[in-house]
């Protein structure tokens, strides 16, 4: 690939759902007032992404540059952008914009912000050399990761993190879909003296030794009973028949967390499984604060991040290596 002259720059771009990303070249744009142009070194591939591009998400901005998983470099700072100096190494997750205004936001849940933007959905995000995004979104890259390392905790941990936090103080925790965000979360759950009971898709057993690997106690099919009662359990995957099949597994009282943006269908199920004053809830994006919150967490942990490096060009198999479930840990384009 390319590198980017001063007044273009390569970049993947979603046309139209259920395509292909194609590569293109676009006009560099100098950033506006309160934004920073970033020179992008690494954006990680989120299960978002592939929703998106899968046409499964409603309305994304088009054509778009996807990606929500930036560490970059400030290339170039708008007017009034106070806190980041050119050079600095920041870090942009899913959040791009939220309005300050609104019941949510006056209420301290700005992730529920009626006019919220979302970078690589509808701004566009890092699948690209260069991305422009608002100053205020922009945190301090994580310090001691190389950029690919780094890149999945923008989202994968931060959104992670947020299951993790609405647990409560749950000890034993089962984890349906080990991949990106469970595999960080793990280690931020195991830190902080918990369990954790890992569920993948039935025979996966690579998965399972992976997940096994980083700590957690019992590893098994998603169609499996765990070894003991969950406190509560959080559910990664995208597979609406899992929402009861949590609910079969915690206790009384406990929680079953859904920390992805779409499921599939959840199928019914008798009240029982509900019954006990179990609770099911979804995470909805985050906010800043989960952003500060995770990122002093993570360096005490310290998280370790497992990565399969993909060129910006080779977008698409990565998105499908992500599909497929090839791979351990999160997958990142690389710049
Ligand atoms: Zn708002
Ligand atoms: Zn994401």
């Amino acid at each position: 690939m390319q590198r980017s002259g001063s007044d273009s720059y390569q970049a993947m771009v979603l046309t139209k759902p259920r395509q292909a990303l194609e590569p293109m070249r676009r006009a560099t744009s100098s950033p506006g007032a309160g934004e920073v142009l970033i020179r992008v070194l690494a954006c990680g591939i989120c299960r978002t992404d592939l929703h998106i591009v899968d046409g499964e998400l409603a309305r994304p901005k088009l054509p778009l540059v996807p990606g929500h998983e930036i560490i970059g470099e400030a290339a170039a700072l708008g007017e009034g952008a106070e806190r980041i100096s050119v050079g600095d190494r920041v870090g942009v997750g899913w959040l791009a914009f939220t309005d300050g205004e609104c019941k949510y936001c006056r209420s301290d849940r700005e992730n529920l912000c009626d006019n919220a933007l979302f970078t690589g959905y509808t701004v566009d995000g890092g699948y690209a050399e260069y991305a422009v995004v608002c100053e205020q979104y922009c945190f301090p890259a994580p310090a001691a990761y190389e950029p690919a390392e780094a890149a999945p905790l923008m989202c994968a941990g931060l959104i992670g993190y947020r299951s993790l936090v609405k647990t409560g103080d749950a000890r034993r925790i089962g984890i349906y879909g080990f991949g990106a965000a469970a595999h960080i979360i793990t280690q931020v759950a195991r830190h902080q003296g918990r369990e954790v009971y890992a569920f993948t898709r039935p025979g996966d057993g690579d998965g399972q030794q992976f997940a096994l690997e980083l700590g957690v106690l019992w590893a098994g099919d998603s169609t499996m009973p765990p070894p003991e009662e969950l406190d509560a359990a959080i559910i990664f995957a995208p597979v609406g028949a899992l929402v009861p099949a949590a609910l079969g597994a915690v206790r009384k009282g406990g929680t079953v967390v859904c920390g992805g943006i779409h499921m599939s269908d959840i199928p019914s199920f008798p009240y029982e499984l509900l019954w006990g004053e179990r609770s099911v809830q979804s995470v909805a994006n985050v906010t800043r604060r989960d952003a500060q919150e995770f990122l002093a967490v993570e360096l005490q942990v310290p998280v370790r991040t497992t990565v399969t490096k993909f060129p910006l060009s080779q977008a698409n198999e990565a998105l499908a290596a992500v599909r497929e479930g090839r791979l351990h840990g999160a997958a990142v384009l690389v710049l």
